[in-house]
């Protein structure tokens, strides 16, 4: 569960600090998670490694723009889900902020959109934080949901899980290249790229997005 923990300290930084530019003291980040110093400025150590905050020496860390990206998709779920969960279930206001805590890794995006939709689009969670909007570009879409005969080219890998980013490295399905949809099916995706078919898996196709050509 890297990736959880991963956007857990993504999330707790946006969420900490003043504004975007000014750094979050590493002690802040012990204090909110309750972790040892030495854990915490590990974890930090990994997340650098990954582009997604930058350390500043004595002064703690800032979100790059990557990072930010996953911050606020993070928030946008957590926040959706706390709506859903006061609006429509009659969780308590106190409550929805754990629960949505978990619910907010296991939501794939679609099912975030279709949420956020059948709550007509909230701008704000319960408790009265920002709902942050989609931040991706809203020309592009899922390739597990484009018809035959589609074609584009990919835009981005989201979200980045390290098993599958393997495999699309491999097909060469990265950003910019180009791309025919062959077939589609229930459980799989079969394209075209530089005259080789692919067949993708759904779990794999949910994470390619291709704008349209
Ligand atoms: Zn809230």
């Amino acid at each position: 569960m890297i990736q959880e923990r991963a956007e857990e300290y993504l999330g707790a930084i946006y969420r900490l600090r003043i504004d975007k530019l000014s750094p979050v003291p590493l002690s802040q980040l012990t204090d909110y998670f309750g972790f040892s110093p030495v854990s915490i400025h590990e974890m930090v150590k990994k997340l650098s490694q990954q582009d997604w905050v930058t350390y500043h020496p004595y002064h703690g860390v800032t979100l790059t723009n990557h990072g930010e990206e996953i911050a606020e998709a993070l928030l946008r779920r957590h926040r959706l889900w706390e709506r859903f969960l006061t609006d429509i279930l009659d969780v308590s206001w106190a409550e929805a902020h754990e629960i949505a805590g978990r619910l907010e890794h296991a939501a794939p995006e679609l099912v975030t959109e279709r949420l956020s939709e059948f709550m007509g689009m909230p701008e704000r969670c319960p408790h009265g934080g920002p709902i942050p909007p989609l931040t991706k570009n809203a020309t592009d879409q899922c390739l597990a949901s484009l018809p035959a005969g589609a074609q584009g080219y990919v835009t981005r890998i989201s979200p980045e899980l390290p098993e599958l980013l393997h495999q699309i490295q491999e097909w060469g399905v990265v950003p910019k290249s180009f791309l025919h949809v062959v077939h589609q099916e229930e459980a799989k995706t079969t394209i075209e790229r530089d005259d080789q078919i692919i067949h993708i898996p759904k779990n794999n196709a949910q994470t390619i997005w291709v704008k349209l050509r």
